[in-house]
């Protein structure tokens, strides 16, 4: 479970999927965002389309590498959802379809979903269960509203939610959702947090061989870890966490955790694991040459640099003023020249893109966090048939993780208001526990 991918090209086993998500992708979205802006009906969250890609194209689909199906579901949904969570969507486009390179975390979590990362990795896709993905449009309009109400919502974004089917293959669905954490800063610690203990614990030996590895509830406990958060941010943060699995709990949500990513400032990015990744998450890099494969030079010339320069900042000048876009310019290569870091806002990501550790008196403290809630699409339907039965059988019930809805959102916002406290707080908690 380390944050290291492998870098997908040609000779990847999943090429082809990749290559055929990320040209389904920018075809889907530029398609819809070409068009003028309206608001949305209650058609466009069961909407769906299809679109038949093929060596030859057609005047609806440029022509593609490979033969497969695409489907679109709620492009318009996900389109306001992109602009709520302030996404430019040329920037949108360029991060993951500008060159064709993604790396693969491979499959971190047991559910056998893959995930990918875009080049400059600031976007992350995951392949979902088709319960995962028949559950996200049931609850589409809910989410939906939930996000905009709730400009802070630690709940994982969902940019897009699609599908591929390649001749012969199985039907793939996928979500693209932001990366918590960021490009630019190593992660010295991860933890991942249910609020349960039963089977949360990674092994203390394996963390030698695998020092970035994901670590767990009880490796959080063991560290005697907090999020170490003064009176006023954790008031903030808990009162959001309470808003967030109050729709989990309705939606009857559950097997989600709280994702976080440590930085130690004091530490900094000096431990040079940054530039590792960053070789694995960006392969394509500035070099001279090489990595920086264009799978659009296969069937067109590849433009020059300042050619591409023009054509992507009038393909950007296209989306702003929401004429059409000609499909030959968006399958032109992008470049480097227009990519901006986006700076994600909101409440709990505005200090360097995190929430900087505070001590009881406001000052800032030693750590900075990246979190959010993430693995938020499966329903107790679905776990309670498995777990509840087989695990219930042996462990203690109030501790293990297939808890109903309620129960399990409970569980985890007291875990996170009994762990959330400033460090000043946290000593005079333990000299009160000695002394008792
Ligand atoms: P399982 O159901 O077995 O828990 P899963 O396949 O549903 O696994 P997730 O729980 O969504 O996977 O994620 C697995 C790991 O991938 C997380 O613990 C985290 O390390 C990483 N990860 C997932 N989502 C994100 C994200 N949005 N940003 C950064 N890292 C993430
Ligand atoms: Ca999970
Ligand atoms: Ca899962």
């Amino acid at each position: 479970k380390v944050l290291v991918g492998t870098k997908v090209d040609e000779n990847h086993a999943n090429w082809t999927t990749a290559y055929n998500m990320l040209t389904g992708i920018r075809v889907s979205v530029s398609r819809t965002n070409a068009k003028i802006d309206r608001p949305l009906t209650d058609a466009d969250f069961e909407a769906k389309q299809k679109s038949t890609f093929d060596i030859a194209g057609n005047e609806l689909v440029p022509s593609a590498k490979y033969d497969f199906k695409f489907k679109d579901y709620a492009p318009w949904v996900f389109r306001h959802l992109r602009a709520l969570f302030r996404l430019d969507p040329a920037d949108y486009l360029m991060s993951l379809t500008g060159k064709y390179i993604l790396s693969e975390l491979g499959s971190p979590g047991k559910s056998g979903s893959f995930f990918y990362f875009s080049r400059d990795y600031k976007y992350i896709i995951k392949t979902i269960h088709h319960a995962e993905h028949k559950f996200l449009r049931k609850i589409l309009k809910e989410y939906y509203n939930h996000v905009t109400d709730n400009p802070n919502t630690l709940l994982s974004q969902f940019y897009g939610l699609h599908r591929v089917k390649m001749p012969y293959g199985k039907k793939i669905h996928f979500v693209v959702m932001n990366n918590l954490f960021p490009p630019h800063r190593d992660i010295h610690q991860t933890f991942d947090l249910k609020g349960s203990t039963v089977g949360r614990d990674y092994s203390e030996e394996d963390l030698e061989k695998n020092p970035r590895a994901t670590l767990k509830d009880l490796n959080w406990l063991r560290r005697k870890r907090h999020l170490e958060l003064g009176i006023q941010k954790k008031k903030a943060f808990m009162e959001q966490l309470q808003r967030d699995v109050k729709l989990m709990q309705k939606l009857k949500i559950m097997d989600y955790s709280l994702l976080v990513g440590i930085h130690d400032v004091q530490k900094g990015n000096e431990e040079n694991l940054r530039d590792k990744t960053l070789q694995v998450f960006n392969p394509g890099g500035d070099g001279p040459d090489g990595e920086d494969f264009d799978p659009h030079s296969v069937l067109m010339r590849t433009p020059s640099k300042l050619e591409s320069a023009r054509k992507a900042r009038e393909l950007r000048q296209m989306i702003k003023s929401e004429r059409p876009i000609p499909m030959a310019q968006t399958s032109s290569r992008m470049p480097e020249v227009l990519e901006e870091g986006h700076v994600r806002g909101g409440l709990f990501w505005n200090e360097d893109g995190g929430l900087r550790a505070t001590h009881e008196d406001n000052t800032p403290g030693q750590e900075l966090y990246y979190l959010g809630v993430i693995d938020c699409l499966t329903h107790y339907g679905v776990i309670k048939k498995l777990e509840h039965f087989w695990k219930g059988l042996s462990s203690d019930k109030t501790q293990i993780s297939a808890l109903p809805p309620q129960e399990y959102g409970d569980r985890f916002l007291e875990f996170m208001a009994g762990v959330t406290m400033s460090a000043e707080e946290a000593a005079r908690d333990e000299q009160d526990r000695q002394a008792a």
